[in-house]
């Protein structure tokens, strides 16, 4: 048998990050696995936006919020796969979790924390043929940075909050923003809405789709766009420096479990559970957007909550007299090393 870890933990979002990072402070083997490239779940489709609410952290950039999730994460060496997808979970004769994975591997670990969130988010493409061509260049599914907006031309395509949030967001940076949605009203807070309407830079055109792509000789960029303005059967022809597609996300969360490890859900698709992050599955723990019960707070500071109760839930379930909560970690003996290391660097600053 491969590796045996004391926790695995499936999701790479905020949750499982914590998660991890916590069960390394209290001393179990942990394994992540993460199904897409990068780690930072959710955070990663809005790298660009302002974080608020994280207890004591100042306003911070999402995708650096993701990166000191992911640091922290790392504190205590445990190993983590990315663009490893978990398909099947059992549990063999030996009360041991059989994890396997879309590669064929088989994962091993005594217990298991579900930090899933919503699935694998992918957002949904242009469905134009050759439209992949300019993901590298000038046709964008999420805004990492908004300097290439600079006095630019850009068509935004889609009329829900993630459309208009980002019309609004380039607001004060872009030369001229279209903004091109298929339906005949917005779907967005109507205050971002009239945001926009207030301003000149901004031309709305509904009932309306992108229908082709106009590429520059070289052939590496969208240089203009047609589109079709289905009431009236009209085609227009925008010449454009970027185009951002904002149509809403598909959600991968297939995920099998044997009859002997199945979850209950809650509205077919969340994990019923308890505060603790307890779910109806001996062994099986769940943390984040994943997990639902009484009083959950769907935000960064719940998930934190919901990754320290899972896995002090399993710490006691594979050592039933090991302490019910973690040492605080201002006196935790784990850190002292790391606490004089840090201290030196800073009287040396
Ligand atoms: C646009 C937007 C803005 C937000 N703004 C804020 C904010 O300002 N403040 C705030 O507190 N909260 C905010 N949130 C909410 C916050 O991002 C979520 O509550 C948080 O990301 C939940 O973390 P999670 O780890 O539970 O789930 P997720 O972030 O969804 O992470 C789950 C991870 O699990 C992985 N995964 C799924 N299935 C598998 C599988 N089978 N195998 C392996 N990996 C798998 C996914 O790829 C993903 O990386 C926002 C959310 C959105 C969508």
């Amino acid at each position: 048998m491969s590796e045996l870890f004391d926790v695995t933990i499936i999701g790479g979002g905020p949750a499982g990050l914590y998660s991890t990072f916590y069960s390394g402070l209290r001393n179990m083997k942990t394994k992540l696995i993460e199904s897409q490239a990068q780690l930072g779940g959710k955070v990663l489709l809005y790298p660009e936006k302002m974080i608020w609410d994280a207890g004591g952290q100042p306003p911070i950039l999402a995708h650096k919020f993701a990166e000191q999730l992911i640091n922290q994460a790392k504190t205590f060496h445990p190993t983590i796969l990315t663009n490893t997808k978990v398909d099947f979970i059992e549990k063999d004769s030996n009360n041991v979790f059989v994890i396997t994975t879309n590669d064929g591997s088989k994962h091993y670990s005594k217990s298991i924390i579900m930090a899933n969130g919503g699935g694998i988010i992918n957002p949904q493409k242009l469905e134009i043929e050759g439209a992949e061509k300019y993901e590298m260049t000038n046709l964008h599914y999420t805004v990492q940075s908004l300097k290439p907006f600079h006095n630019k031309r850009v068509l935004v395509s889609g009329g829900g909050n993630g459309a208009i949030d980002w019309a609004v967001e380039l607001l004060d940076i872009a030369e001229e923003i279209i903004v091109a949605y298929r339906k005949d009203q917005l779907s967005a807070h109507e205050a971002q809405v009239v945001r926009l309407q207030e301003s000149k830079k901004v031309t709305f055109l509904l009932n309306t789709t992108i229908e082709r792509l106009i590429a520059n000789k070289e052939k590496t960029k969208v240089k203009q766009v047609v589109l079709k303005k289905h009431d009236t059967d009209q085609t227009l022809l925008h010449g454009i420096d970027h185009i951002i597609v904002s149509h809403g996300y598909n959600r991968d969360a297939s995920l099998e479990f044997a009859n002997n490890s199945a979850l209950k859900l809650k509205d077919n698709y969340y994990y019923e559970g308890t505060a603790t992050g307890k779910t109806s599955q001996e062994g099986i723990f769940a943390a984040g957007d994943i997990l639902s019960y009484e009083g959950k707070v769907n935000l960064l500071v719940g998930a934190f909550q919901d990754a320290v109760n899972a896995v002090n839930s399993a710490k006691t379930y594979i050592e039933p007299t090991a302490d019910k909560i973690g040492m605080v970690s201002s006196h935790n003996e784990k850190f002292q090393e790391k606490n004089r290391q840090l201290i030196k660097q800073m009287l040396v600053q």
